[in-house]
């Protein structure tokens, strides 16, 4: 499915027209396609049917109510790292039996909230924790359902940052240390072993990280089952996105869903799929998926207005309205952004450009040194795959408000998010008062 391509000389998303949509609504702005949402969940959904499976949006990819609630009503379970993410998925409607906490760091009142809300289950980190969880729902009077996290220790090949499942990581439980670890649960009054949970890191783009991470892990599982009768086992998210496309090399579509068009190879959920089906097949047991950046990520463009051409010996400088603040992943990750003219130009030139934001930060950047066609001040230009990680990691450095956000579902445009005032900037701020 094709949610952003150009028509009439214009880039839309699905059958709206962004350059309609910034000129209304001002810019900078993130605009989500639910259609492009609902395709992949659909399709991850569909291929995974040969197995007993849930899965649990994680969250933290993209937290707007409005997508929480698309996926909500799709039947999507979700991954939560936090209270505030449990709080924001019950206001979308979203189902707390359908909920896994994950996180190393869960709070006392974290635990209980979750604990109230009667959540699927735990993701638990550390024997601390356990031991922790255990004491909380002991006063509660409740049981607690826990899933452990393992920790299959192999190397996903991506960004140092996003890596969760190798040995030099905070997150998860040694594999030679796991069985240990469920032993002690075992003992805990208040504690009910339901699954066993990994995830590897994020933006992996070959298969050979999962099936290998499963590989591992599966045995385990096995044992797992006999001794304890664990209900699920959950494989985490992970799943990589095409970031480079074709747009560049000239092809008019920018996305293809099954990125046979891609510049780049890129894992297909197909792929993704054949190779898991098999050994997770075997073990009988309910399969948890948590993908975020999947679902998401490709289905967002953050739109952009040019403010000001800046040339400086032999450089030339694209300052634009959204900043770091906005969209930090060019800046934290060195990451790669797509970045198109939202007016399709015929026979472009091509130049070198740096394209940044207004922030008192060299570091504020969405590309360096990029071969662009032609940009002038008052372009409209779409940074491509921002619908991941992108908002959800906005803040108000330099007091920038908040971008707004807005959902598309095919000729309809919703705001889901109003942009942030000045008035807002400050609410939160008390004066002494002494
Ligand atoms: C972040 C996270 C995910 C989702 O990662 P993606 O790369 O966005 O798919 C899934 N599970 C857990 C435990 C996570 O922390």
């Amino acid at each position: 499915m094709h949610s952003f391509r150009y028509r009439d000389g214009q880039l839309h998303c699905e059958d709206v027209d962004l350059a309609r949509v910034a000129e209304k609504f001002g810019t900078p702005r993130y605009i989500y396609s639910a259609g492009t949402i609902l395709d992949h969940y659909r399709r991850l959904d569909a291929a995974l049917a040969p197995l007993d499976h849930l899965i649990c949006y994680a969250v933290k990819a993209n937290s707007n109510r409005a997508i929480l609630k698309l996926l909500a009503e799709e039947g999507a379970g979700f991954d939560i790292v936090s209270g505030g993410e449990l709080y924001r998925v019950l206001a979308a409607g979203g189902d707390p039996a359908k909920c896994t906490f994950a996180g190393v760091g869960k709070s006392f009142d974290e635990i209980q909230y979750a604990l109230e809300k009667r959540v699927y289950s735990f993701n638990v980190e550390s024997e601390a924790e356990l031991e922790y969880i255990d004491r909380i729902a002991d006063a509660k009077n409740l049981h607690a359902p826990i899933a452990l996290r393992a920790n299959p220790n192999v190397d996903p090949r991506t960004h140092e940052y996003i890596s969760t499942g190798s040995r030099e990581n905070k997150f998860g439980i040694a594999l030679d240390h796991l069985a240990a670890v469920y032993e002690s649960a075992a003992k805990m009054p208040n504690i009910d072993i339901v699954g066993v949970q990994m995830h590897i890191g994020s933006q992996i783009t070959e298969v050979a990280p999962f099936a290998d991470a499963i590989k591992k892990v599966a045995p385990i599982v096995r044992d797992l089952k006999s001794k304890y009768g664990i209900k699920f086992f959950s494989i985490g998210g992970g799943l990589g996105i095409v970031y480079e496309s074709s747009f560049a090399s000239g092809s008019r579509d920018w996305w293809n869903a099954d990125h046979e068009t891609s510049a780049k190879h890129q894992l297909s959920i197909q792929e993704y799929v054949d190779a898991i089906l098999p050994p997770l097949g075997e073990l009988k047991l309910r399969i948890l998926v948590e993908p975020g950046r999947l679902l998401v990520g490709n289905a967002g463009v953050l739109l952009t207005r040019v403010r000001y051409i800046k040339r400086t010996g032999p450089k030339k400088f694209a300052i634009v309205d959204a900043g770091m603040n906005d969209l930090i992943r060019p800046a934290l990750y060195h990451s790669y952004h797509e970045i198109i003219p939202v007016r399709e130009l015929n026979n472009p030139g091509h130049e070198k450009i740096d394209i940044v934001g207004p922030v008192c930060e060299s570091g504020d950047f969405f590309a360096l040194d990029r071969e662009m066609p032609e940009v002038r001040e008052g372009d409209l230009l779409a940074i491509m795959s921002a619908g991941a990680y992108g908002f959800v990691m906005a803040s108000n450095y330099n007091s920038r408000s908040l971008p707004a956000e807005a959902l598309v579902r095919g000729d309809e445009f919703a705001l889901i998010r109003k942009r942030q005032t000045n008035k807002d900037l400050i609410s939160g701020e008390i004066d002494p008062q002494w």
